[in-house]
């Protein structure tokens, strides 16, 4: 008995002893925000591996230094935070488009064209121009059509995707391909654009381009890899250390995951209606790794706002007889989410206009009250244009806001045109969302937006819309502090896929995923967040980027 009882004295004392010996690896010394709550700030930070073992003040954390311990110490106008994780991006699309014909800029209708054609000229005749990010808004407002094109691409079919995602462009090739002519049929949750005399312009919204979706030659296994390696790259060079991958490319990832190539921790999710074969493939395999996640499931209510296909009560205002539509029927959205929900999966739905926004809390409500699922972690991704009485619900069912702050200083050029004053004083209601005590996470939405969470953050706290025409904020109530922003891009950005004990703050036993600002974004004036740099970034305690 005496000794039973010495056994279990002497464990916990030679565990702790053992645990001390062993020396850290690195040590970052510097200003640190944790996200820690309980430990908001730190001198600090000891790494072994690719955990951080200690943060706290300079002394205590020196403690860990042994003979070979890299010692590095940041200047202290500079400013370390947990790595950022996007929670929205279509990563390996993403990769494509750093590749492809670069249109998010493009100012003008003439500009548009050059740069189509430009590009045409630097490709093989018959190679697919996908890609694109264009924004009509730019110009105006007027949408593109076939024929300003086709005179540049004669040798290339044309494919090409408005910023949001929800209108591509196509040429007179690729129509033709697609077996488009001007006597093509409508089609449900989606848009065929004719001009005045009922002639096909090329422009597709939603379901609609799926008729030129299924043409498209596949890419092969050799371009995703190189799309996926240089979107992490860039993601790295832009502080991410983790995204959110919404759908797709599953099989990319794994590739990447096996060559052990990963820079970029991936939450890869999988479409809403394919939740069947996600089950089978967890019931083998599990959830995963560190690097590499699966168990989300994303799915669509609606279409987005600047292309008219979001789903509202009322009519646009400057479209009277036009409120937009559902993609996808609300008793299958109901039934996947139900079933999903009971295999224990987590879904995420897009919806961005209010009647989208009502009905899916509606069907959230509906199957957390049926099966009595605890923790289900519902999101609602963009939620931008929610009417006030639905502000509260998001906390009462607990489900999570995944919104993209950087569209809201973009749209807010324009929102007011398309859906007026009223409703656009809850758009992107960042502040209303958080005061009602929602989880509110950021991501970018990448390659709809830049994945820079530098600009996601300037975009939450000042609302300074890209035009600078609203240099007080767009609608500066729903103007949130860098803290809150912060918090969103990283700690709630973890909750959202069940990470937060993982991963999203700076603390004992998480990940060693943190970056090095070249300013302390606290201190200096919201509006030059957007000019702050990142100088390292670190993933599991590896540079995997570092400025020159
Ligand atoms: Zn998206």
């Amino acid at each position: 008995m005496k000794n039973f009882l010495s056994i279990l004295v002497a464990i916990p004392v030679l565990f702790s002893c053992s645990e001390k010996k062993e020396p850290a690896e690195q040590i970052i010394i510097g200003k640190i925000w944790t996200a820690n709550q309980a430990q908001p700030w730190a001198q600090a930070m000891a790494i072994r591996g690719d955990s951080i073992i200690a943060v706290g003040n300079r002394d205590e954390v020196l403690k860990w230094k042994g003979d070979k311990t890299d010692v590095t110490q940041y200047d202290s106008n500079q400013l370390i935070v947990p790595g950022f994780i996007d929670a929205h991006t279509h990563f390996v699309e993403a990769g494509f488009t750093l590749s492809s014909v670069q249109l998010r800029d493009a100012k003008s209708k003439e500009e548009f064209i050059k740069r189509i054609s430009d590009f045409a000229k630097t490709i093989k005749p018959g190679t697919w121009i996908t890609g694109g990010i264009w924004d009509h808004e730019n110009w105006g407002g007027e949408l593109p059509d076939r024929n300003w094109i086709d005179a540049v691409t004669p040798n290339n079919p044309v494919w090409i995707s408005r910023l949001d995602g929800h209108m591509s462009l196509a040429n007179s090739a690729a129509l033709k391909a697609a077996n488009i002519n001007d006597n093509v049929k409508s089609i449900d949750g989606g848009t065929i654009v004719r001009d005045k005399k009922g002639r096909v312009t090329g422009v597709l919204k939603d379901n609609a381009k799926d008729l030129v979706d299924k043409v498209v030659p596949n890419e092969s296994e050799e371009a995703e890899d190189r799309a996926l390696q240089a979107a992490m790259i860039y993601a790295a060079a832009q502080d991410v250390t983790s995204a959110h991958s919404m759908y797709g490319y599953n099989s990319t990832f794994e590739r990447a995951h096996r060559a052990n190539k990963m820079i970029t921790r991936i939450y890869a999710d999988r479409m809403l209606s394919d939740w069947k074969e996600l089950k089978t493939k967890i019931d083998t395999e599990g959830h995963g790794d560190k690097w590499l996640k699966i168990g989300g499931l994303k799915a669509f209510v609606d279409g987005a706002l600047g292309s008219h296909t979001a789903a509202f009560f009322k009519p646009f205002s400057d479209s009277p007889n036009d409120s937009g539509f559902f993609i996808t029927p609300k008793e299958k959205l109901y039934q996947w989410t139900k079933s999903a929900d009971s295999a224990g999966l987590q879904v995420m739905i897009h919806a961005i206009g209010d009647k989208a926004i009502n009905t899916l809390l509606n069907i959230f409500e509906k199957v957390e009250k049926e099966n009595g699922t605890k923790d289900t972690r519902f999101r609602i991704e963009h939620l931008q244009h929610i009417q006030p009485t639905d502000i509260p619900r998001l906390a009462q069912l607990n489900v999570i806001a995944s919104m993209q702050p950087y569209h809201a200083i973009d749209d807010g050029r324009w929102a007011e045109k398309v859906i007026g004053h009223e409703r656009c004083k809850t758009t992107y209601a960042f502040r209303s969302l958080i005061d009602a005590k929602a989880k509110v996470v950021f991501g970018s939405d990448w390659p709809v937006a830049p994945a820079t969470p530098l600009e996601g953050i300037y975009a939450a706290v000042t609302r300074r819309t890209l035009d600078d025409k609203n240099p007080e904020g767009w609608f500066p109530e729903q103007k949130i502090s860098v803290e809150q922003a912060l918090r969103a891009y990283t700690i709630d950005a973890a909750y959202s896929s069940f990470d937060e004990k993982i991963k999203g703050s700076l603390e004992k036993s998480k990940l060693a995923d943190f970056v090095v600002l070249n300013k302390n974004i606290f201190n200096i004036a919201p509006e030059k967040i957007r000019e702050v740099s990142v100088l390292n970034t670190v993933v599991g305690g590896r540079v995997v980027f570092e400025k020159k």
